[in-house]
């Protein structure tokens, strides 16, 4: 059995130091991810430090920044819930995080978490991608739409830590969850649209969370049937232990039909 070091920082500098000098090292946030691969050891390589990053005040908080929401990377999805600018600002943000685990994973699971993670199956990933958030780290921003670059693979540096996600502000996102139950279900299929301008983005359709573009640009054209016919194309689903790729094809088909109907 090998030993893991266990880092405590005081503070964000200290933990972007020790990030960038300790070989082997993982940030360690809610756990809920990273603790379930510690123990099935699947990670590799399997990290010599964790920094625990958890308790951090520079990463929790939801508030503004320069006419944008602000995030912390920390901030646990009961955090994003209870806010008052996240329900004015990005309720289909705040409705997605009701949806995730149950309350004892609400109460850990964080946004920053999420995006690091980067499953297909992330059930926030398409409500950024929807959104045009920023992700905010320890040296950058980057855009949404260039953060997943391949499956389960980032933007980001392998010593890169995320500080805080930001969103544009009015801008009009709803949101379909898929999934076998009601709770604590994984994602068949996550979709999240905005009409203006036109976003279409889904999850657990292809390797990575991602934007229908043919669709997009039917919409934008004002073309309801021809997104709809469009986003079959766009995706790359695979038969799995959840669900098949015709399943998720028709599924993602009528799934917009509904979204598009509202929104
Ligand atoms: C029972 C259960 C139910 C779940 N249900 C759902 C669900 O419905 N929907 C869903 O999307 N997910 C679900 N999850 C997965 C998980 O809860 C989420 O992905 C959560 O957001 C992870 O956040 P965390 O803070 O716990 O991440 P952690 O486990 O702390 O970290 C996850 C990964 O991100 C890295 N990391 C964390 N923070 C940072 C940072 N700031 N900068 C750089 N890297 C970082 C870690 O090193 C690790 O590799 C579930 C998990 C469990 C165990």
């Amino acid at each position: 059995m090998h030993e893991v070091t266990f880092l405590c920082p005081k503070d964000l500098q200290d933990a972007v130091r020790l990030y960038r000098t300790t070989p082997g090292c993982r940030p360690l946030a809610g756990g809920t991810d990273l603790m379930v691969m510690l123990h099935a050891r699947t990670l590799r390589p399997q990290p010599r430090a964790v920094l625990d990053i958890w308790s951090l005040a520079e990463l929790k908080g939801v508030r503004r920044h320069s006419g944008m929401l602000e995030i912390g990377a920390a901030e646990s999805y009961t955090g994003i819930i209870r806010s008052r600018e996240a329900h004015r600002h990005v309720p289909a943000l705040v409705a997605a995080a009701r949806t995730i685990g149950a309350a004892q994973i609400q109460n850990r699971g964080t946004l920053g978490g999420n995006l690091a993670n980067a499953s297909p199956a992330g059930d926030t990933l398409p409500i950024l991608l929807a959104y045009d958030a920023v992700v905010v780290t320890d040296r950058r921003s980057i855009p949404i739409d260039q953060f997943f670059t391949g499956y389960r693979k980032t933007a980001l540096q392998p010593d890169e830590l995320i500080t805080a996600v930001r969103f544009p502000q009015g801008r009009d996102v709803v949101f379909r969850k898929v999934g076998t139950r009601a709770a604590q279900a994984i994602s068949k299929v996550m979709m999240a649209v905005s009409r203006k301008p036109a976003r279409i983005a889904i999850g657990s359709v292809a390797e990575v969370p991602l934007r229908a573009r043919g669709a997009e640009a039917a919409l934008e054209r004002g073309d309801v049937d021809g997104a709809i016919a469009a986003v079959a194309d766009d995706i790359r689903p695979i038969d799995d232990v959840r669900s098949t790729a015709d399943y998720r094809r028709t599924v993602t088909q009528n799934v917009l039909r509904e979204l598009l109907s509202v929104g």
